[in-house]
């Protein structure tokens, strides 16, 4: 039994069992998949206060140690549910029930520190093809790419930040968006218009991935003329955002129409002694200080509410 579940070994999730393990309390993170959360596949973080550089991965890795080091668990398991147990003997007769692929575990608070999720494109063969051709990280797989031409798919930062990325590995690198403006910092558009291998293909949509075991090419219908036009392509990098993924919490957690946990600044939910902290929550800055200020705020407040108890 412990005192704080956080599921979640991201930098919200991490940032919490720091300050969970800080304040006495026995605490242990679940982790789905790696820790670090979806900071690992960038190489280099430059907006961290107080860290002028430093690849996600060390990153990650510092956090993981810190974390760790200070006594919490990290335990590598999807957590499946969380929901509340009843005529448990705790005072006011409320424990968690977690349950994992693994196991059951109990806690007296939860924070679900879930993050969110590369968004995909919903054409036909994108599943199979993922890993043979088709990717959601540039930064972990564009040197495989070496001398080969690609795309990406995308307006945001991500989306122009991969292509930069690319154009130094790449022969030729197609940017993709359904917009003829895009919404990703200007001076990198501007730094990827004077690069003289981009070719921007604008107010499309990728509506094919061409190939049999391997992608071959792409097709991309123009959504102002209707023309649909053949791009050979060795990869498909899909850089169209991110979403949550709380659906196993809705009982326990009130979730927005885009899937987020409902939650404010206090990082409480609807259930007394569930917290959330990070990407997975409505809020409008997702980024690492933001992360880590949720973790802190989540588990100072799961240690006051436990202290309660
Ligand atoms: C390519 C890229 C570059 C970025 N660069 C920067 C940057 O330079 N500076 C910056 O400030 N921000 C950057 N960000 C944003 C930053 O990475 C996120 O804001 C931050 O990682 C959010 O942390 P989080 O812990 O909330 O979520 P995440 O990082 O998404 O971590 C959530 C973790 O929860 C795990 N999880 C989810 N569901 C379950 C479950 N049911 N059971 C167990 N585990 C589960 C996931 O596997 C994941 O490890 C970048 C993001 C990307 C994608």
């Amino acid at each position: 039994m412990y005192d704080i579940i956080i599921v979640g070994a991201g930098p919200a999730g991490l940032s919490a069992a720091i300050y969970g393990q800080r304040a006495g309390k026995k605490t242990a993170v679940f982790e789905s998949y790696s820790y670090g959360g979806q900071i690992v596949n960038t190489p280099e973080i430059e907006n961290y206060p107080a860290i002028k550089k430093i690849s996600g991965f060390d990153y990650a890795t510092a956090l993981y140690e810190q974390a760790s080091e200070l006594g919490a668990e990290v335990i590598f398991d999807k957590v499946e549910s969380v929901s509340v147990k009843d005529g448990s003997e705790s005072t006011d007769g409320k424990l968690f029930e977690v349950k994992t692929l693994g196991g059951v575990y109990e806690a007296k608070a939860v924070i679900l520190a879930t993050g969110a999720k590369n968004r995909h494109l919903g054409v036909d063969r994108e599943e199979a093809l993922t890993g043979r051709g088709v990717s959601y990280c540039a930064t972990c797989d564009g040197a495989f790419y070496k001398g080969k031409d690609v795309a990406v798919n995308g307006g945001g930062n991500t989306a122009l930040e991969d292509a930069m990325f690319l154009t130094n590995y790449c022969n030729k690198v197609y940017v993709i968006h359904r917009r003829d403006e895009f919404r990703g910092e200007k001076e990198t558009l501007l730094a990827l218009q004077k690069k003289d291998n981009v070719e921007f293909v604008l107010n499309s949509n990728v509506v094919k991935l061409l190939g049999e075991d391997r992608l071959s090419g792409i097709e991309v219908r123009n959504k102002l003329t209707e023309e649909v036009r053949e791009i050979n392509v060795d990869c498909l990098f899909v850089a169209i955002g991110q979403e949550p993924d709380n659906q196993a919490f809705k009982d326990v957690a009130e979730l927005d129409k885009a899937g987020y946990i409902i939650s404010g600044e206090s990082c409480t939910t609807k259930t007394p002694g569930l917290f959330t902290a990070g990407d997975c929550r409505t809020k409008q800055v997702r980024q690492l200080v933001t992360a880590a200020s949720d973790g802190a705020v989540a588990a100072l407040a799961a240690c006051s509410y436990v202290d309660m108890l």
